[in-house]
């Protein structure tokens, strides 16, 4: 590679060493034809000018001849004194034998006349003119006049030194100009072809850097034979920090997290940047399986220590997909695919984690394909339907709302869980325009409950994370309120902590439009994410959902039970509403009432159920759950357990 470079580069250097020679022999050649045209033009303008002086001398010479008079010739001859190239000047009668004379030559040069024929010449040196003196249209005599070039050749001389001095200064000039041009021509071509290669945020290989290199690695496996790893990574909450914290702060963090998997890779390893917060490590030379997963496991852990971004103390983590050639891909293409499906897999786990390829997950990327083919299928064709679970108040045994859950009844596949196409719905965008067919189904439903005699139980909607950031959100809502005239308290919107700590700004302003239009907000699975309590006073949140993971193990759990209590009493100390979800059994049932949370929903009380259903679920449960009539013998306070004990404290 070097020595094509160097080929090329010395071919260039004499190529242009050929182009200065060549502009010095035409600047040559264009500066002596330039003097020979000045000194033919001279020349003859010299000639021209000695004629009309001869012309001048004859004319006035006829009196002095008729006369035979020497001194008026002599003096009519002297009148040439003025022109300095003049050199010799001669009246002759009609013998051509002198007559008068005027000579400016010294001594030598009227020597060096004495050869000259006395007849019109040009030679090198000097130029010679005869003219008829005329009477009545005969020729009476002759003038003879000699011009030095002794004045032209000088003027050639300074205007040869002009010419060559200003070609000079002009190639200089060009010269320097070119060069300069050259120069910037090359750096504007470095800097090009260094973009073409690599990322100028992290000054790593871009995309196109790394097409060519993992097929040069790959070559050289096929070649020596031999593995050759590739890691595909994928920041986890990469768009979280470049929102809150701004594009230059999440171009630093890039910047850093690139140094930092150089530094912490082997010499012969690659870390490439693909785009956004995808990051590609080529792993050459691998011996077994094992390597490439202790690369892998190494840079998962290398990106879970903080980074320093605009001084403040960041976290980010990533998930990383990792294909092995030849066994998961037999080209470039095959094996980021592969790699792509398993980074898919280590996201879809959990996130902070590796992947090893496996033929299964095609699998499940293929499922996933075919499911949102059929997810859009089946909302073309009203194969989705909403579910209302009741929640019930343990006070008074009434139903103080319902929560919209989506239903699909697949043809094939059967009932498919909402957790697996919500999902697929949030990834293809198709969530936005389900989103709103949710909110006017509930809507429109709640509105008929509160027709048809049930009373006012509000309608709890779920939303998704693509459509909370979806600008049409708030006019989605307004419309689908509208659109059935129910009240805006009778409708709740369930959010996640996530969904808030995504461009929390931008966030409040929605909720707080929300909350004065009068909806009501919830933060639904409470205690899974964030669960930071300044934005609990941030947010106008109205009540929290008791994440059902936490009422699963209540009463054995000691730890779920402390977690569950804690939040009730924090929605209390707070003034929220406080509803447990996912009650199954009266000793969850009786737990959570004895710690204030009186508010429940789950299987206990009912699954969801269909709209005409629901109606019916209602009308016959009005007031059975109170929990008095539940648990007639125990007291609603004062049984609080060991637990409850615990989380107050840790709560104090
Ligand atoms: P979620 O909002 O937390 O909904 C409660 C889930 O708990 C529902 O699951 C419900 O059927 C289930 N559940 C209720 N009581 C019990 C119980 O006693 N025990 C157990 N084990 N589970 C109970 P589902 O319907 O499968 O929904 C799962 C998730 O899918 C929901 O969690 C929600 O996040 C999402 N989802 C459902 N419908 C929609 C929707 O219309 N829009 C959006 N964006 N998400 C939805
Ligand atoms: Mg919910
Ligand atoms: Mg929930």
């Amino acid at each position: 590679m070097s020595a094509v470079k160097g080929l090329a580069t010395r071919h260039a250097r004499r190529t242009r060493r050929l182009w200065r020679i060549g502009v010095v022999v035409a600047l040559v050649v264009a500066c002596a034809g330039l003097t020979l045209f000045e000194f033919w033009s001279l020349r003859h303008s010299l000639r021209a000018h000695i004629e009309v002086q001869a012309q001048i001398v004859a004319d006035n010479s006829e009196a002095a001849l008729v006369f035979r008079d020497r001194a008026v010739g002599a003096e009519v001859l002297s009148a040439l004194r003025a022109s300095p190239s003049v050199r010799q000047a001669m009246i002759l009668d009609a013998k051509r034998r002198r007559f008068a004379a005027f000579e400016r030559a010294p001594a030598e040069e009227s020597q060096s006349m004495r050869g000259h024929l006395l007849e019109p010449h040009q030679n090198a040196t000097s130029l010679a003119v005869l003219r008829p003196v005329m009477r009545a249209g005969k020729p009476i005599g002759w003038v003879y006049v000699l011009a030095g070039l002794e004045s032209v050749y000088w003027h050639l001389l300074v205007y040869a030194a002009v010419a060559v001095a200003t070609a000079l200064l002009g190639m200089a000039a060009a010269s320097l100009l070119v060069s300069r041009l050259r120069r910037a021509v090359e750096h504007a071509e470095a800097r090009l072809d260094y973009l073409a290669y690599y990322d100028p945020v992290t000054n790593l290989l871009n995309r196109h850097g790394f097409n060519e290199r993992i097929a040069f690695s790959l070559s050289r496996a096929q070649r020596f034979g031999g593995q050759v790893g590739l890691l595909l990574l994928d920041l986890d909450n990469f768009k979280v920090i470049n929102d809150t914290m701004g594009h230059q702060a999440g171009d630093a963090l890039l910047s850093a997290l690139g140094q930092r998997l150089r530094e912490s890779l082997r010499q012969g390893d690659t870390v490439c940047r693909l785009g956004g917060d995808e990051f590609a490590v080529i792993v050459d030379n691998v011996g077994t399986a094992q390597e490439v997963e202790l690369v892998a496991a190494k840079i998962v852990r290398t990106l879970e220590m903080p980074l320093m971004v605009t001084g403040q103390q960041v976290y980010v983590t990533a998930s990383c997909g990792v294909s092995l050639y030849p066994e998961h891909g037999g080209d470039a293409r095959t094996l980021v695919r592969t790699a792509d499906t398993a980074m898919y897999c280590a996201k879809e786990s959990g996130k902070n984690a590796f992947r090893v390829f496996r033929p299964e997950m095609n699998q499940r990327a293929f499922r996933r394909m075919s499911l949102e083919n059929s997810l859009r299928k089946a909302m073309e064709n009203g194969d989705l339907r909403l579910r209302y679970q009741p929640k019930v108040d343990l006070r008074t045994g009434r139903i103080v709302g319902a929560e919209a859950l989506l239903r699909w009844v697949h043809a094939e596949d059967g009932s498919i869980s909402p957790a697996e196409f919500i999902p697929v719905a949030e990834e293809s965008g198709l969530i936005v325009p389900l989103g709103a067919w949710v909110l006017h189904t509930a809507c429109r439903e709640a509105r008929r409950w509160e027709e048809a005699g049930l009373g006012r139980i509000p309608v709890a909607v779920n939303l998704s994370a693509r459509q909370f950031k979806d600008q049409g959100l708030l006019a989605a809502v307004l419309h689908a309120l509208d659109e059935s005239a129910l009240a805006p308290d009778q409708l709740e919107l369930e959010l996640t902590e996530s969904m808030l700590m995504e461009n929390v700004e931008a966030n409040i302003e929605l909720l707080r439009e929300l909350r004065t239009r009068g909806v009501r907000l919830a933060i639904d699975d409470f205690g899974t994410g964030y669960s930071s309590m300044g934005y609990l006073k941030r947010f106008p949140i109205r009540s929290l959902k008791v994440d059902r993971s936490f009422v699963r193990d209540i009463p054995h759990d000691r730890d779920d039970c402390a977690i569950a209590g804690a939040i009730v009493a924090l929605a209390h100390q707070l003034e929220l509403d406080v509803v447990a979800e996912g009650v199954e059994n009266v000793e969850q049932l009786r737990f959570l009432a004895q710690h204030d949370c009186h508010v429940q929903q789950g299987f206990y009380f009912s699954p969801a159920l269909a709209p005409d259903e629901f109606e019916r679920w209602v009308r016959e449960h009005h007031g059975r759950f109170r929990y008095g009539a539940l648990i007639p013998s125990a007291r609603q306070s004062g049984q609080r357990s060991g637990a409850w004990n615990n989380a107050l404290e840790r709560l104090a």
